[in-house]
């Protein structure tokens, strides 16, 4: 209990007022996952469908629960309504089956968008190049919205590579949001990037939400 706790106060300190903690519990137990909640820890994330929908189900209802792993189309009916985000949009069609399933409940999804700019990795995500071509097709989507971007940087102790990283997410961020009257159903709000190991990185870019999971369990 008290490791947790101590742990989520570490963390927070190196964070700004105005950035979002998103405690990833992917693995956890519900009791683990209670003495986050204790802490005062509203927002989690899930990478998982099926763990997401079981802890969905046992857990108090004004969670913010954030999807953040790959989502695959035919999982998407299981996810909708019971998310506040969803990190990990990846493609046109995905999007489009979020919209569909969205305009069949009578609700509007939030969504961010991933974008994969360290390309040696293969990670999910849009390349940076066609971005915004793809941003302005989701965007032609009824009841979605897109909040911002997500990132995940590769697993390295290479700081120069991370700081590339991050600093072209937040640039590609920042120009996406200067033309936000392009679009209709975008607003840039919540740029996602930084875990347990990069999050004071992330931050020092600009990040303004980060998914941290072991450096809170540890
Ligand atoms: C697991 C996971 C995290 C958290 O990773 P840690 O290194 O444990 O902080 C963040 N984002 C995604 C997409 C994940 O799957």
């Amino acid at each position: 209990m008290d490791s947790i706790r101590e742990n989520i106060e570490n963390i927070k300190n190196n964070l700004n007022k105005n950035t979002i903690l998103v405690a990833v519990t992917k693995y956890r137990s519900i009791d683990e996952i209670q003495k986050v909640l204790q802490c005062g820890i509203k927002d989690l994330g899930e990478n998982r469908v099926q763990e997401f929908k079981e802890k969905f189900d046992l857990l108090p209802k004004d969670i913010r629960w954030h999807l953040i792993g790959h989502l695959q189309k035919n999982k998407v009916k299981y996810v909708i309504g019971k998310t506040f985000l969803i990190h990990s949009v990846d493609s046109v069609s995905l999007a489009e089956e979020i919209s569909r399933l969205s305009i069949k409940s009578g609700i509007i999804t939030d969504i961010l968008v991933q974008v994969n700019v360290a390309k040696e990795d293969s990670k999910y995500g849009f390349d940076q190049d066609d971005l915004e071509t793809n941003l302005r097709k989701i965007d032609k989507l009824d009841n979605i919205r897109i909040l911002g971007l997500m990132v995940m940087a590769p697993n390295t102790k290479n700081t120069k590579m991370l700081e590339d990283i991050f600093t072209t997410t937040k640039n590609l961020y920042d120009k996406i949001k200067s033309s936000e009257d392009e679009y209709n159903n975008l607003e840039m709000k919540y740029l996602s990037m930084g875990m347990t190991n990069d999050y004071d990185l992330a931050v020092k870019c600009g990040s303004n939400m980060v998914r941290v999971g072991s450096g809170i369990f540890k």
